[in-house]
């Protein structure tokens, strides 16, 4: 693999790839995007990255805030809203990634992979094992621990490629009607319950460049 060639990805776009692949191309490639409850209240919650709430979770630690991230062994970047360091063997600090969420857990794997991600960054970058991370629901005041595990690594590193390939072709994948749908911002430019009835968007393209009125 050519390192110095691969493109770089975001941390953010994994999360956004297993929300939903064509929600990423549309954003992405078509730099489409619409905001929503949802995605405002997700801004919302990096900016209460000095929760009281936090803090109590956070004692004994040392804590950075907004850390820049890479990976240049697969040409990953992003950024950490908070790591922790404690104190590990032979004096060394071990880091443990905590991203900050409004709302309770979410059905899908997107959070656990964005976390993941930042975990192999930051063994890159500083040389240590980075066992775990955390989500912290700042609704709740609730924080959920993420281990890594050789699975969750594995996803993680195949989304990705998987985010990669995506990026440097130009093919918005075709919209399948799912759970995720119903909260997902760019639904009303997307339509998903079109792709049940397909003839009606073939009469629809049809129409589209007709000349005879
Ligand atoms: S509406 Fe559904 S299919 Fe369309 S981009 Fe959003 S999640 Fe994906």
């Amino acid at each position: 693999m050519d390192i110095e060639r691969l493109q770089p990805v975001s941390i953010s776009m994994l999360n956004e790839f297993l929300y939903c692949d064509r929600r990423c191309a549309l954003h992405q490639l078509d730099a489409l995007w619409q905001d929503n409850a949802w995605t405002v209240a997700g801004t919302i919650a990096h900016e209460h990255a000095d929760d009281p709430g936090y803090r109590q979770t956070a004692e004994g630690a040392r804590v950075e805030r907004a850390l820049p991230l890479f990976a240049d062994s697969i040409a990953l970047v992003g950024k950490a809203d908070i790591v922790e360091f404690r104190p590990g063997d032979c004096g060394r600090e071990i880091p443990l990634p905590v991203d900050y969420k409004l709302g309770r857990r979410r059905k899908w794997e997107n959070d656990d992979v964005q976390v993941c991600a930042q975990g192999l960054c930051l063994e890159e970058m500083l040389g240590v094992p980075v066992p775990k991370g955390a989500v912290y629901h700042v609704k709740t005041r609730r924080r959920r621990e993420i281990l890594f595990t050789d699975q969750l690594r594995q996803l993680t590193i195949q989304t990705v490629e998987n985010v990669r390939a995506l990026l440097s072709g130009d093919a918005i994948p075709p919209a399948v009607l799912r759970p995720q749908c119903e909260g997902c911002s760019l639904h009303g430019v997307c339509v998903p319950e079109l792709a049940g009835h397909p003839h009606i968007l073939e009469t629809a393209y049809g129409r589209l460049f007709r000349t005879d009125g």
